[in-house]
Order: structure tokens, then C-alpha cells, then sequence
């Protein structure tokens, strides 16, 4: 074994009722200027961040989307300069995040995120950018939060269909980073206990979505899910999702969770060793059945179709997939991508029980 390991530097504070310390962890930056991100939806979580910061908000900007589109990012780089702000404080999910993170691109502004998904985003460098139907993605230490909050009790409004898809987000993360390029013991063993985490904590929280206990059992592992995915090169599984997102404007966290049965199937031969591990993690005999499993009993989406994926674009997809090389155990090619996506699309089962 042989691998280079670069320590991320981010301080996490994790907790119920933790976000009350938000005002203390301004400070710590040593910040005065606080520039509040949510989307529309969650502009409520803003108002309470502004109740408990008071005064040093110098502007709230509730207009993240998915995908972070030029515009959006172009507007709030202009309103974090007009207002000179001195921090960025991300309320929400990985649109929020994404909000920050573009500002932070340009301007080495420090972030402070509150994730109330499970996306993973606060743990990483890798921004997003959509521009003309195209995803950019990238690493660059800037976009990297310097904080993040994570408070189980602000996940407890989270709808089911979002706390399901963004949980088989995370458990994507976890999935990629055990057959990742570039794995190392550490990353591993984060992914094993994310995985373990999220795939006990989903289906209780199906049955009973406002468990306190269970959600704090989800946000660890999203916690730990996000720790691989910022660490390690993430794969075909990722690479679909960014495509599928920025050309046809799928929902990030649904793509994710309808197409990651299929993805960890394509790899189930070439990845032995990680499906193995990933497998026993689960306690069962088979990784990429037992996804689909999952899914199923948490009532994730089945198919591209059911997100409003359409039939004829699936080509123009699959050789969007391909047109940039990137490490994957099994080969990506046309013909194996299109055949993947057109099983996704309809939700074949077998596809996934039975690749070879
Ligand atoms: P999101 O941020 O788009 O949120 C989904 C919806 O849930 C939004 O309408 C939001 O308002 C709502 N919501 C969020 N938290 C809530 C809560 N606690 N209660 C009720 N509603 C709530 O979803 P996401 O899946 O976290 O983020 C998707 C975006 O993040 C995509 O653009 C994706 O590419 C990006 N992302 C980036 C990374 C990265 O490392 N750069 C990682 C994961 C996701």
C-alpha cells in the first residue's frame, strides 16, 4: 500500500443545540461583518442566526439555488464586496454551501457552514459552478470551510424525501471514497463508519423522522461521509451525478440516490475488495442489492424517469460522462454508461442485482 495524505483544516463543533455557539465562533475568527447564505426555503434559519448574532449581519442573501448558475454566484460576490463582509455563514444545504464557496473563490473570505443536510459539502474544498447547462468542478483550499456547525435538532425539519435522497447522498460518498484511487486507511475507515452510520440511522428515521437520537447518528456520518468525499477523488457515481445536474438540471440529492445502486453495481467486479468491505459494513452478501434495498424501504426515488430525467437525452448523457478522463475501477465507456443509464431510467432492478 502507498498513498499521500493531506490533513484538512477545518474545526468542528457537533452537537444539540450547538448553533447557539455561532456568535462565539464568529469571534474566534475574529469577524465583524457576517454575511448570511440560505436558499429561499430555509430563510428562517437565517432569521435565527441573525437573532443570535444581532447587529454584525451586514447582509442576508437568500437566494442560493442547486448548482450554483453563473448569475447567482456573480450576484453574491457583488453583494459580499458592496457590503464588505468579513465572514461568510452558509445556512442550509450544499446550495448554500456552494454560495459561499463561490464568493470564497475570489475573495479568500473564511466560511462558516451549518449544514442542515447531509450532503457533505462543509467538509470539502471541491466547488461547484454551473454555467450554460455545464457543471465546473474543482478543488482549491479557499472554498474550504474553516467551521462547521453541526446541530442534529436543525435537521429535524427535514422532509423525508430529502432526509432519504441526501442520505443516500452521503452514503455515495462513502461508497466512492472505499474504491477511491487514492484511499488510505483513514479515509477507509471513515467511510466504513459513515456507511455503518447512515445505513442504520436512514430507515429509523423513515419510521420516525424526528428521532433526535437517529439524526444525530445520520449528521455523524454525513459528517464522516463528507470528511472522504473532500480527501479522496471521488469516481464515476459522482461524475454522472455533476452530469446529469448541471445539463439536464436532475435534483443533486435525488440523482444521487436513484442512480447509486446502479453505479456501485457497474463497479461491483472491478472494486471486489472495497464491495467486499462495503458488504460486510452492511452485513449482508451484497453491496449494490442492498443499496437498492435501502432505497426502497426509505422510498428514495426508483428512477431517472421518476426526476424528470427524459428518454432522449440519455444518450447526449452518456457521452457527456465520458468526454474527460477520470479514475474508475471499471472501464466508462459509451456503450457501458448508456446501458447503465437506461436501466436508472426505468429502475431496473435486475441491472443491479445481476451485472456482471
Ligand atoms: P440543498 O442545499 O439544495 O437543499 C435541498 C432543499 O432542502 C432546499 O430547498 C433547502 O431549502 C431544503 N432544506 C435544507 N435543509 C433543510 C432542513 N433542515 N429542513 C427543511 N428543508 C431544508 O441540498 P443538498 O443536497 O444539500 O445540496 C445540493 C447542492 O450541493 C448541489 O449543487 C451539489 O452539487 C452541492 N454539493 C456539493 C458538494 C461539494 O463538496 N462541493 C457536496 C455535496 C453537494
Amino acid at each position: 500500500m502507498s498513498f499521500t495524505f493531506e490533513s484538512q483544516a477545518s474545526r468542528v463543533v457537533f452537537g444539540e443545540g450547538c448553533f447557539a455557539q455561532l456568535a462565539h465562533e464568529i469571534e474566534r475568527l475574529e469577524a465583524s461583518r457576517v454575511m448570511l447564505i440560505s436558499t429561499p426555503g430555509r430563510s428562517s434559519l437565517a432569521e435565527r442566526a441573525r437573532e443570535l448574532i444581532g447587529t454584525s449581519v451586514v447582509e442576508t442573501f437568500d437566494r442560493a439555488v442547486v448548482h450554483v448558475p453563473q448569475e447567482t454566484a456573480t450576484l453574491a460576490r457583488n453583494r459580499a464586496r458592496e457590503t464588505n463582509a468579513d465572514v461568510l455563514v452558509a445556512l442550509g444545504g450544499g446550495s448554500s454551501i456552494g454560495v459561499a464557496k463561490a464568493i470564497a473563490l475570489t475573495s479568500s473570505l473564511p466560511i462558516i457552514a451549518v449544514p442542515t443536510t447531509y450532503g457533505g459539502s462543509e467538509m470539502t474544498p471541491i466547488w461547484g459552478l454551473t454555467d450554460e447547462g455545464i457543471k465546473l468542478t474543482g478543488r482549491n483550499a479557499r472554498a474550504q470551510p474553516r467551521v462547521v456547525i453541526y446541530d442534529p435538532d436543525l435537521t429535524l425539519s427535514l422532509p423525508p424525501r430529502t432526509t432519504a435522497c441526501s442520505g443516500l447522498n452521503a452514503i455515495a460518498h462513502c461508497i466512492e471514497a472505499m474504491y477511491a484511487a487514492d484511499a488510505n486507511p483513514l479515509t477507509t475507515s471513515a467511510a466504513r463508519a459513515g456507511l455503518s452510520l447512515l445505513s442504520s440511522a436512514l430507515p429509523r428515521l423513515h419510521a420516525a423522522p424526528q428521532d433526535r437520537d437517529q439524526r444525530s447518528t445520520a449528521l455523524r456520518g454525513a459528517w464522516l461521509a463528507g470528511y472522504a468525499l473532500g480527501t479522496v477523488q471521488m469516481a464515476l457515481h459522482h461524475k454522472l451525478c455533476h452530469t446529469l445536474g448541471g445539463a439536464f438540471n436532475l435534483p443533486h440529492a435525488e440523482t444521487h440516490a436513484v442512480l447509486l445502486p446502479y453505479t456501485a453495481a457497474y463497479n461491483r467486479n472491478a472494486a471486489s475488495a472495497a464491495m467486499r468491505l462495503a458488504a460486510e459494513t452492511l452485513g449482508v452478501e451484497d453491496a449494490p442489492t442492498e443499496l437498492m434495498s435501502i432505497a426502497r424501504t426509505i422510498d428514495a426515488p426508483a428512477s431517472l424517469r421518476e426526476i424528470g430525467m427524459h428518454e432522449q437525452d440519455l444518450e447526449r448523457a452518456a457521452s457527456l460522462a465520458i468526454d474527460r478522463v477520470y479514475p474508475n475501477p471499471a472501464p466508462v465507456t459509451f456503450e457501458g454508461i448508456r446501458v447503465l443509464l437506461a436501466a436508472a431510467y426505468i429502475g431496473d432492478a435486475e441491472y443491479v442485482t445481476s451485472f456482471d
